[in-house]
């Protein structure tokens, strides 16, 4: 179930998205929605955030890697967010993970082989043990993550950052 997420923390996050500078474009989304969590990683659980790859989302910079159309309306954007108010500290946190990979997605033109679902997506992956890159293509919607070769992934721990175009010819 988790720590219910305090309104105070909510409340804050919600006037970011009425503030009007806020989605003026998606690089400006993605620092806003950024620099907020920064500011206020005190407040959530070393555990959760390690969980959900957020200090990864926060080291790269938005403007190498957000892309041109993510699959996001910057329009719709509060109405969706408000209107899926989340419970718990853990849901909020996805929440946010969730977006700011959105923000900085690359599809690949594959469907899942794992549940033939879902379409992959490129991430960095670098292993904890030895700091190695590697380009890795993952599910969306299942935990299925496979080398550029096809290989399924399975180097053990790795933390997730998003790839950009330049990570993709870097990998060729
Ligand atoms: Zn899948």
């Amino acid at each position: 179930m988790g720590k219910v997420l305090k309104q105070r923390i909510w409340e804050s996050f919600c006037e970011l998205l009425n503030d009007d500078t806020t989605l003026i474009n998606y690089v400006n989304y993605y620092v806003a929605v950024a620099d907020w969590m920064k500011s206020n990683l005190a407040e959530f659980d070393y555990s959760i955030i390690k969980r959900n790859g957020i200090e990864q989302l926060l080291s790269v910079d938005a403007s190498e890697y957000v892309v041109e159309n993510p699959d996001i309306s910057l329009e719709m954007e509060p109405m969706r967010i408000f209107e899926n108010k989340p419970n718990t500290v853990d849901s909020f946190v996805m929440i946010i993970k969730n977006l700011l990979r959105d923000l900085t997605t690359i599809w690949t033109d594959k469907d899942c082989p794992g549940c033939g679902d879902g379409g992959l997506r490129y991430f960095i992956y670098e292993t904890v043990s030895s700091h190695e890159r590697h380009l890795v293509l993952e599910c969306y919607v299942c935990i299925y993550a496979e080398l550029a070769d096809g290989t399924e992934w399975d180097a053990g721990l790795a933390n997730v950052f998003p790839a950009n175009k330049n990570d993709l010819e870097s990998f060729k």
